[in-house]
C-alpha cells in the first residue's frame, strides 16, 4: 500500500512517515502544493493525506482538479480546528474522510485503515430513516437540509443507533460496541448518557420530529414516531 503525504510542516511530515512506515505502508512526502498535485496526477497511490494549507498550491485546490480529472484514490484531509468551511468544502469537492489538528495517530491510523478497507469492499456508505441521513464515506450527518456537526464519538453513536433503527438499544450495548471498553474502573452509563443528551441536541432539538427517544431504565431506541 502506497500512500502520498502532502504536507508543508516537515516535523509533522515526519512524524506521519514515521507511523506510517510502522504499519508497514510505503509513504512519498510531497512538502509543497504544486508537488503533491504533480505526484498524485503522476503516480500511482492507494491513499492520499492532504494538509490544506500548503504553499503554493492549496489542498482543496488539489483536490478539486484531481476529482475533475476523475481520479478516485481516497483522500483524507488535514484540517485545523477553526477551518469548518473548509471541512465541508472538502468533503464537497470529494475528499473521503478529514482529520482536525491535532490529531492522535491511533485516529489517524484507524481511518486510513478504514478508508484502504472501503476502497477494497464497497458495502453500505450510507444510512438513512425519515430525514436523518448519514454518509459513512463522507462522514456527513444531514437531518433535513442541516449539517450535523458531530464529534468522531457521536457520528459512532449515531451510526450505531441507525444500523439498529426500530430496536431497543440498552447501555451495555453502547458500552460494548460503541465505547468497546466494557470493563472500566468507573461506570459508563453517566458518559454514554451526557454524550446521549449532546447529541440528542444535535440531532433532534431544532426538529419537528423526535428520532431518539429513551426508554427509561433500560436504553435508547432510534424511530421515526413514538417509541
Ligand atoms: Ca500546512
Amino acid at each position: 500500500m502506497r500512500i502520498l503525504i502532502v504536507e508543508d510542516e516537515r516535523k509533522l511530515a515526519q512524524v506521519l512517515v514515521t507511523a506510517l512506515q510502522g504499519e508497514h505502508y510505503e509513504t512519498v512526502v510531497a512538502p509543497t502544493g504544486s508537488e503533491g498535485f504533480l505526484r498524485a496526477n503522476a503516480e500511482a497511490f492507494d491513499l492520499v493525506v492532504l494538509d490544506l494549507m500548503l504553499p503554493g498550491r492549496n489542498g482543496l485546490e488539489i483536490l478539486q482538479t484531481l476529482r475533475q480529472r476523475h481520479l478516485q484514490t481516497p483522500v483524507l484531509i488535514l484540517t485545523a480546528r477553526d477551518g469548518l468551511e473548509d471541512r465541508v468544502l472538502g468533503l464537497d469537492l470529494g475528499a473521503d474522510d478529514y482529520l482536525i489538528k491535532p490529531f492522535a495517530l491511533p485516529e489517524l491510523l484507524a481511518r486510513i485503515r478504514a478508508l484502504l478497507r472501503r476502497g477494497r469492499s464497497p458495502e453500505v456508505f450510507r444510512l438513512k430513516t425519515g430525514d436523518l441521513e448519514l454518509d459513512l464515506v463522507t462522514r456527513r450527518a444531514v437531518r433535513g437540509d442541516r449539517l450535523l456537526d458531530l464529534t468522531v464519538r457521536e457520528f459512532e453513536l449515531l451510526e450505531y443507533l441507525l444500523r439498529h433503527q426500530g430496536h431497543l438499544v440498552s447501555r451495555e450495548m453502547l458500552a460494548r460496541e460503541v465505547w468497546r471498553e466494557p470493563r472500566r474502573a468507573t461506570p459508563l452509563d453517566n458518559v454514554i448518557d451526557v454524550q446521549m443528551a449532546r447529541l440528542r441536541k444535535k440531532v433532534d432539538a431544532e426538529a419537528g420530529q423526535r428520532l431518539i427517544h429513551t426508554v427509561r431504565g433500560v436504553g435508547f431506541v432510534l424511530k421515526e414516531g413514538e417509541p
